[in-house]
């Protein structure tokens, strides 16, 4: 038979773009040799964010003389948090499965055999397969620096090892101050393991506003978080972390339990080869604003490409490439001026479009002026999240903060960076104001409901 399309990776990417296809009449063949689900749901966002927030309902309850309320003994079993989170993903995964109902799913690893601008041939074990298009969402994978010691220590962990563990280690070195770091993090933290985080930048999360993540990293470190930043790992011999001193030169080491490495996420390209004149960039597929390669029928989507390593950007990717395929009009592109991200620590980290030190790095760049010089060329808008009084009611101690970035001349928002509970649940509000282009004049139009947290969106402005 011949397909319509055929997807390489069931993330995200691969899922969204078959169910959109497949509602648009397509015959779909879509292959996974994992699991439904991609990392984002197996070993990604989902399993973490579910243990999370067992260790959010741990500190909560531990906390809770905050509140007026007491509780003796709060415990918590490291296996049974374990076990929930299985459950969680075997849950959205059937979920995912549900909505393959259309499409042909093949369980095993596809390999491009041979392509033509009419047709692309992929094998999976035994069968050829044959489609008209063909979308590549085969993701990407943790990256392995090349530190000495690292390969065959059982002691070192990729963040997928340490979502499988059924242990609690009692201590741990986390090498990477990034996203995925500052989450384990968190977790770690949370459940009382003693955690070193080393980082090679001169700070953590370096491209996060950094007002926001002070709060953050200030926290942390009273909770007893040892941070080193401006750190380079030299080696790891067992369960050793010899490290030098960006600065001063100074060498050091930390002894962990364990050792989790989180230094980025590489593209995965295994099965293209057959794919000959495939251009690629330095982060992986090379694709245009409709997410077309430059074979005319094969298209790249969500972390393959590079772009932006999330799940929702994926997910949008996806939509982008296939209804590029199925030559919707009016053709949409993607947005990537206003993603929102968030970083799930403990107060949550959200954000949305240009950070103020990016609207003056463009316009120094621009202008070829100083920092001083551009200041007149944006407005940064600021307030505590204590401002709102659902925050105030629900996050004792706390402080937060919204940081609103406007373009001085035409009033519109350019960027919103938060810190504070629960910011990534009305970062989307944000996202609608930046994507839409709106003015400081429009928003004020927009009514917030009292009380809620997002109504420091309206107060900032
Ligand atoms: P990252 O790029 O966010 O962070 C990696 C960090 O490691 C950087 O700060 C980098 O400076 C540091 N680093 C690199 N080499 C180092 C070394 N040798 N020693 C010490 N530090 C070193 O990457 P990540 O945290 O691995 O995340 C991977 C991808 O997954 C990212 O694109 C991230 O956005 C995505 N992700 C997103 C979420 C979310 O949206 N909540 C959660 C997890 C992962």
């Amino acid at each position: 038979m011949m397909y319509n399309l055929a997807i390489m990776g069931g993330g995200p990417a691969g899922y969204t773009a078959a169910e959109c296809a497949a509602k648009a009449g397509w015959k779909v063949v879509l292959f996974e040799k994992e699991s439904l689900g991609g990392t984002c749901l197996n070993v990604g966002c989902i399993p973490t964010k579910t243990l999370l927030y067992s260790a959010k309902q741990y500190v909560n309850a531990k906390n809770g003389a905050k509140y007026g309320i007491s509780a003796e003994n709060v415990s918590f079993d490291y296996l049974k948090i374990q076990q929930r989170k299985q459950k969680v993903v075997r849950k959205l995964v059937a979920g995912i499965k549900q909505k393959m109902k259309d499409v042909d799913v093949i369980t095993g690893e596809a390999v491009v055999k041979s392509q033509t601008d009419k047709q692309v041939v992929i094998a999976c074990g035994e069968a050829e397969y044959e489609a008209e298009n063909l979308l590549i969402c085969t993701g990407s994978t943790n990256f392995v620096p090349p530190i000495p010691g690292i390969e065959n220590n059982e002691n070192v962990w990729s963040s997928t090892d340490a979502l499988a563990a059924k242990e609690l280690p009692k201590s741990i070195a986390i090498v990477g101050g990034g996203v995925i770091g500052m989450e384990f993090a968190t977790l770690y933290m949370e459940l009382g393991v003693e955690v070193t985080v080393i980082e090679a930048l001169p700070n953590i999360l370096m491209t996060i506003d950094q007002d926001v993540v002070k709060q953050v990293k200030d926290k942390y470190e009273k909770a007893g978080i040892r941070f080193l930043i401006n750190t380079r790992v030299k080696a790891i011999e067992g369960h050793q972390v010899r490290y030098q001193d960006g600065e001063t030169n100074a060498e050091g080491m930390v002894e962990a339990e364990k050792i989790l490495v989180c230094v980025g996420r590489r593209a995965n390209l295994a099965g293209l080869e057959a794919l000959t004149n495939l251009e690629f960039d330095r982060k992986g597929i090379k694709v245009n604003d409709f997410m077309q390669t430059n074979l005319p029928n094969v298209y790249a989507a969500g972390d393959v490409t590079g772009k932006i390593m999330l799940a929702h950007v994926a997910s949008r990717q996806a939509e982008v490439a296939v209804g590029r395929m199925l030559r919707q009009i009016p053709l949409q592109r993607i947005a990537y001026n206003a993603i929102p991200s968030v970083v799930y620590t403990n107060p949550e980290i959200a954000s949305v479009g240009l950070s103020e030190k990016e609207v003056q790095a463009f316009y120094m760049e621009m202008e070829g002026k100083s920092a001083e010089e551009v200041a007149d060329k944006y407005e940064v808008h600021s307030l505590p999240m204590t401002f709102s009084g659902r925050f105030v009611a629900e996050n004792e101690g706390e402080m937060g903060l919204c940081k609103m970035i406007v373009d001085a001349k035409n009033q519109t928002v350019l960027g919103v960076q938060m810190v504070g509970n629960p910011c990534s649940e009305f970062i989307a509000a944000a996202s609608f104001a930046v994507r839409m282009g709106y003015t400081i004049a429009e928003c004020k139009q927009v009514v917030f409901p009292h009380p809620t947290v997002s109504e420091i969106l309206k107060e900032v402005l």
